[in-house]
């Protein structure tokens, strides 16, 4: 076995391993969640051969979950799972990010996307709907020949002397891996990590769709809206080819009773909670019909993500606040490394899994901390504080190479370059 050491763009050390004894094709894979962690992974292993079997607790993909934010990072990895083009057709494309005044909706701060973000980073910032990005994942996965289990809450799982296995309503399955992304309130993450419970921030979400027919034209900039007040902020911006428009408000509150994460809310509640608001987000609220309310919950960084044949991934492994938009996008960047590292060391799982932990964890960590963070910036209350944050702002308009050294370090990343999946 011969080991070669780079320095990649996302400075993690990578570790190129030669070894071809075992083949690919050898190896069964379970993985517990259709989530969009769980999906790009059994696309990514599917297309490079491996036998990959989905277990979904839902009994059908729904609709929850509303609007995402596709930074150049993923679209990067989509773009190398053959994926972009299927992607791109439901997206928007929005002009420029735009962070505004809660009152009077004057630009703090613009940073340009398309032609800039484009010539960059090599790909696109996009926004689409949740349902649409899972329907086009799920349908290309099931073309390369994985099997989705709908309706099959899995219930326990276990690691044994030669492979791994699952319970799912009485019946065990077995496989040689078990990859666990069943999202932030990961039921299954003891079993891998030691008990853990998430904590409830002290913030809430609302999220919603309201379709852009029942406003009056451009009432919402073609923009990632996000609209900065104090201890409150409000996120819009179109999905669904336009015909929808997202929005996901965000509130300090002390306490979340709720034992589900995502309930349907009292529009009335969200009124009230952005009353005095620009009126541009008022208009959006008095047009929304149905609203769901979500509890915000952070995680510390987990000390373990893997076991010799067990891997978490995406919400399960680094539960992620909102606030950089990049949940979803470090469960697609996990899916893409995971499928580096079993490519790359077919023949010793364990090593395979420990490397995509290593791998995976510093930038993942970064990013919690760096969205925790971003909710202090985002619901700055002091007058003085919203003054200097005013003042800095400016600057990086003026200046947008001090807005995009930021940005550089998360969609400057290309995890497709320094973990390549070679033709096996
Ligand atoms: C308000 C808000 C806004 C967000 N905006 C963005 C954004 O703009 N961009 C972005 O990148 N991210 C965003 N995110 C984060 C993003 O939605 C998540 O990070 C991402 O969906 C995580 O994907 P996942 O596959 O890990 O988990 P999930 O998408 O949660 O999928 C987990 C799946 O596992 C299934 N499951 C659970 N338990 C079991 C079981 N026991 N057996 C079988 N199946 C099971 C669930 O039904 C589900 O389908 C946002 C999150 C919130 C709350």
């Amino acid at each position: 076995m011969k080991a070669s050491i780079s320095i990649p763009h996302s400075d993690i050390a990578v570790i190129h391993i030669e070894s071809a004894k075992l083949k690919i094709s050898d190896i069964k894979v379970h993985i517990i969640g259709a989530g969009i962690g769980g999906l790009t992974t059994a696309l990514a292993l599917a297309q490079n051969g491996v036998e990959v079997e989905v277990f979904e607790k839902a009994s059908k993909f729904t609709n929850v979950g509303a609007g995402l934010q596709l930074s150049p990072n993923v679209m990067t990895v989509f773009s190398s799972l053959d994926l972009s083009k299927e992607v791109e057709a439901s997206c928007c494309e929005p002009k420029a990010g735009i962070l505004r005044d809660y009152k009077t909706g004057k630009a703090l701060l613009t940073t340009r996307m398309q032609k800039d973000y484009q010539a960059r980073y090599g790909h696109k910032y996009l926004h689409i709907h949740r349902a649409d990005l899972i329907d086009t994942i799920a349908e290309a996965a099931q073309k390369a020949g994985i099997k989705i289990h709908f309706g099959a809450q899995v219930s326990s799982i276990r690691e044994t002397e030669t492979g791994t296995r699952l319970e799912n309503i009485g019946k065990t399955h077995q496989a040689n891996l078990l990859i666990v992304a069943d999202g932030i309130r990961s039921f299954l993450r003891e079993e891998i990590a030691g008990k853990s419970r998430p904590v409830f921030t002290g913030q809430v979400a609302w999220r919603g769709l309201v379709p852009t027919s029942d406003l009056p034209p451009e009432t919402i900039p073609f923009a990632a809206n996000n609209w900065l007040g104090p201890r409150q902020h409000f996120v819009s911006y179109y999905v669904s080819g336009g015909e929808m428009i997202n929005f996901v408000a965000v509130q300090e509150r002390s306490e979340w009773a709720e034992e589900n994460w995502g309930i349907p809310a009292d529009i009335g509640e969200l009124k009230n909670a952005f009353k005095s608001w620009d009126p541009r987000v008022t208009s959006l609220i008095d047009a929304c019909r149905n609203v769901y309310l979500w509890g915000l919950f952070d995680h510390p960084p987990l000390a373990k993500w893997t076991t010799k044949r067990m891997a978490l991934l995406g919400d399960a492994a680094h539960p992620m606040l909102p606030f950089m938009a990049q949940g979803a996008a470090m469960a697609v960047e996990d899916a893409w490394v995971l499928t580096h590292c079993l490519i790359n060391t077919p023949s010793n799982v364990s090593q395979a899994l420990q490397n995509y932990e290593a791998f995976r964890k510093s930038r993942t960590t970064r990013l919690q901390k760096t969205s925790r963070e971003n909710a202090a910036l985002y619901h700055q209350a002091s007058p003085l504080g919203r003054v200097i944050r005013k003042a800095k702002f400016k600057i990086a308009t003026d200046i947008p190479s001090i807005a995009f050294s930021r940005l550089d370090k998360i969609y400057g990343v290309d995890v497709t370059q320094d973990f390549p999946i070679l033709p096996v």
